[in-house]
């Protein structure tokens, strides 16, 4: 039934050629896990230049949300492209008007939100910072171990995920206070009795941060991921979102819910931060929001972000109008269906993953939400090592019989799916997963 995958062992010698002019000429910063050269792709399956099939489990770092070059998506960008590409934010146009309409109407708060449009996420968390420094008037922020919100210096001084991403750049913006995030599996503090480790987090920032080292009254915003990414998909616990949402009302310090990986439907709501149950007071917004074409949005209640005045934020290409027509696509296949799509698929390879752990020791713990789904390995149950290089491997092991994944935290196998993606193919992409894994086991 299923097209042949691998023909030829990938890199092919196609593959192999592209690779040698791009350490010619491309900058070395790029961090590569293996050589996929692209050809096409088609809703979650993907072709390399030498004729190779592959299942995509990471559909471009979760950005291509409706799968490879969706036709009603590639219709939208042809027409537009051929009224205007680009006019720049110094003039109006109605498709910038309309794609803040649909995220105020999809916002993770009840209040009406004014929209500032970019093109990718860390742009869309630097206006959040500023926004939340110019609307509170502090300067202090909190963010979390592990995170990840960007590479550009405000947003860099957040991120804290991997040591090669902050190496030889401090000092970043000042101002940042990382505390741990509150993960399940690895606990870091004592579980207070009755609570969770989501409360012990916030405990400790309230209780030790506050107000000897840092003052409350000179926060200006928390800035979180209400499921960690690049730190290694981690849930957090129930009480941690209504506790540090508490906490930030108490201080009157504005919560900032950076939704660029989890956003958009990807775990079965349009925010993640919905399954807390919690409201934010900015969200930032990137990846999935356009399908592939670069576009990052903030989304700040209005009682917030009507605090900017004319040029006090701004940009040349955020409203782009290609961006545009596809983010208005996006946002209506994934009402149409595809949301709820991403949560029926989420739950069934969950369902799937927990037998397979049964079969893995290597397998220390799997979770997620709808299609963001991770799965760590450790050298044993009882230690909980992560078991790094071990990981790689599998990543690797993938790879070279056609699925595509990716790795994240220590040692994290990711699954960011297409929300389109069919059952067929995830069991497909299932198998030859346990087969990479069952093959790495046995090394
Ligand atoms: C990817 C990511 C960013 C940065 O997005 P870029 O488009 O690479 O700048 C910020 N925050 C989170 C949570 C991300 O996953």
């Amino acid at each position: 039934m299923t097209t042949q995958r691998i023909i030829i062992p990938p890199p092919g010698p196609k593959a192999r050629a592209i690779l040698e002019r791009d350490a010619r000429v491309l900058s070395p910063s790029y961090a590569r896990d293996y050589g996929f050269v692209m050809e096409r792709g088609y809703g979650a399956e993907v072709w390399d230049v030498d004729g190779n099939r592959y299942i995509d489990f990471a559909a471009g770092i979760a950005v291509n949300a409706t799968g490879h070059s969706h036709p009603e998506i590639v219709r939208a960008i042809q027409a537009q492209a051929e009224k205007f590409i680009h006019i720049s934010s110094d003039y109006y146009h109605e498709l910038m008007v309309r794609v803040a309409e649909r995220i105020n109407e999809i916002a993770p708060m009840k209040e009406d939100v004014t929209v500032f449009l970019a093109n990718s996420g860390t742009e869309s968390v630097e206006a959040a910072i500023k926004l939340a420094r110019y609307a509170t008037g502090r300067r202090q922020f909190i963010g979390f171990l592990g995170a990840f919100h960007g590479r550009s210096m405000g947003s860099l001084s957040f991120t804290a995920s991997k040591a090669r991403q902050q190496e030889r750049f401090f000092p970043t913006m000042p101002g940042v206070w990382h505390v741990p995030f509150p993960d399940p599996y690895r606990p870091v503090f004592a579980i207070p009795s009755g609570g969770d480790e989501g409360d012990a987090v916030v405990d400790y920032i309230e209780n030790v941060l506050f107000p000897d080292a840092l003052p409350p009254d000179e926060v200006a915003a928390v800035l979180v991921e209400p499921i960690q990414g690049e730190g290694g998909y981690i849930v957090p616990p129930p009480n941690f979102f209504p506790r540090l949402r508490e906490l930030c009302d108490r201080y009157g310090i504005l919560l900032i819910a950076d939704e660029v990986q989890s956003g958009v439907g990807r775990t079965g709501k349009w925010w993640a931060i919905e399954h807390w149950g919690v409201e934010p007071d900015i969200v930032c917004i990137a990846k999935g929001i356009a399908s592939g074409v670069p576009m990052g949005a903030m989304a700040a209640r209005k009682s917030v972000g009507a605090k900017w005045t004319p040029g006090a934020h701004g940009n040349t290409y955020g409203g782009n109008p290609i961006a545009c027509v596809s983010a208005l696509k996006t946002i209506e296949l994934i009402a149409g269906g595809m949301m709820q799509n991403a949560a029926e698929m989420g739950a069934y390879i969950l369902d799937a993953l927990a037998e397979i752990q049964t079969r893995h020791p290597s397998i220390g713990h799997v979770r997620g939400k709808g299609l963001m789904i991770g799965i760590e390995f450790v050298k044993d149950r009882a230690s909980q090592v992560p078991a790094r290089e071990m990981r790689n491997t599998i990543v690797h092991r993938c790879f070279e019989n056609g699925l595509l994944v990716l790795p994240c935290g220590h040692s994290v196998v990711r699954f960011m799916p297409a929300l389109m993606i069919d059952k067929a193919l995830v069991e497909e992409g299932l198998e030859i997963f346990e087969r990479a894994v069952t093959e790495v086991e046995h090394l």
